[in-house]
């Protein structure tokens, strides 16, 4: 109704005339599956003025494309960076046009019908699962014993960040200077997140050459980077309640990005027709992955020794286990498909018998290789490695 009602709106708005008319069609299409959204529970869409604007789209066949050119209707043939080729036999579908801080982006969506979709693999015909943890020191900690790194892209750029910001806010206010200096902290920003995306897509695709069942951890984000309550004494005076410690956790939590990292792993996933598996998290830090038992004391920062079989290994490589096996139960296949490293179980002194040894096992993580654990046994007080 409101697409019949646009030429009307055009006389009302006469800025609209220099819009393409399918572009302001497409616009209504957006909205309505905005709407469509909020029907879904997933909020209210939010009302965008002009300057809002970062993005419009052609409808399929109205962009064509030369080489390196590309013909917009009402805007005309463009050269434009081409990043990659279009594969022969594939039709142009929905062509969206974006302004990020270092330029415009089009972004072309391409269909060929002749190109089978592929399919979730068969349960029974799968070889291999792998378990994920996710991290902040390690990204991701794997049930095979990898870890991935988490190259943490804004904490490096933070220092240059802050500089930028503080020049920029001393800048006179709705000056073009300070237009300028904005516009290159946003720069930064949008460095941080390419940097992101390039290492996540990478991550994921390492993961689905992997394993054929990937399963991860549903973890509640907004609820861990919530605010600390605030503390008040009796007089109503407000405590210290240790928000400023939380708040740096909050900035390291964010630059992880986990949700955007499951969704990319998901969506690689589905394009190779992998399967992902999302499991609740809850103990798989405190339960032995070896005998079952769930002690929180089993855990100790990075060392994961079982007080009650005496499992040692790597806390996340551990909880890492735990996610895969609840992940073939959910799906159940047999637990011999989960990609798992060997690890040592160093038996509790009452188990071997001897009470004169005292024993107790320490952890050594080398600094440049994390993979690397090095066991040792305490004898009378000397260590021997084992
Ligand atoms: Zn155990």
């Amino acid at each position: 109704m409101q697409s019949s009602e646009l030429p009307v709106l055009k006389k009302a708005r006469p800025w609209y005339k220099a819009i393409y008319s399918s572009v302001l069609q497409q616009n209504l299409r957006r909205l309505d599956v905005a709407f469509k959204n909020f029907f879904d529970g997933r909020g209210y869409p939010k009302f965008k003025t002009r300057q809002r604007f970062k993005s419009f789209s052609y409808p399929p066949n109205q962009v064509k494309l030369e080489s390196n050119k590309i013909y917009l209707p009402s805007i005309g043939w463009m050269r434009f960076f081409k990043s990659r080729n279009i594969p022969d036999g594939f039709n142009l579908k929905t062509v969206t046009i974006s302004l990020k801080a270092d330029g415009w982006y089009v972004s072309i969506r391409i269909e060929n019908k002749d190109v089978p979709q592929s399919k979730p693999k068969d349960l029974k015909q799968v070889q291999a699962v792998v378990g994920c943890d996710l991290g902040i020191k390690k990204l991701l900690a794997l049930s095979n014993g990898e870890l991935i790194e988490n190259p943490q892209f804004e904490k490096r750029q933070s220092r240059r960040k802050a500089i930028r910001q503080r020049r920029a806010s001393r800048k006179k206010r709705g000056s073009s200077n300070q237009k300028k200096a904005y516009a290159k902290l946003a720069r930064i920003d949008q460095k941080i997140v390419n940097q992101r995306e390039d290492h996540q897509w990478k991550t994921a695709h390492h993961l689905v050459r992997l394993a054929d069942v990937i399963v991860l951890e549903d973890l509640n984000i907004q609820g861990m980077i919530r605010k600390c309550r605030a503390k008040q004494d009796e007089n109503g005076k407000f405590l210290k309640n240790g928000q400023s410690a939380k708040r740096a956790l909050n900035r390291l939590i964010r630059d992880c990005s986990w949700g955007n990292l499951t969704e990319k792993i998901e969506s690689v996933a589905a394009k190779f027709g992998s399967i992902c598996v999302d499991v609740n998290p809850k103990f798989t830090s405190q339960k032995c992955s070896h005998c079952g038992h769930i002690e929180k004391e089993n855990r100790n920062k990075e060392r994961f020794l079982c007080l009650n079989c005496g499992f040692l290994a790597d806390a996340d490589i551990q909880a890492s286990i735990n996610i895969g096996i609840k992940g073939l139960k959910t799906l159940g296949i047999s637990q011999s498909k989960l990609l798992m490293v060997n690890q040592k179980v160093t038996p509790k002194p009452e188990m071997t018998g001897s009470s004169d040894r005292e024993i107790s096992v320490s952890l050594e993580i080398e600094p440049g290789n994390p993979q690397q654990l090095n066991l040792f046994e305490w004898v009378n007080g000397e260590a021997i490695p084992c």
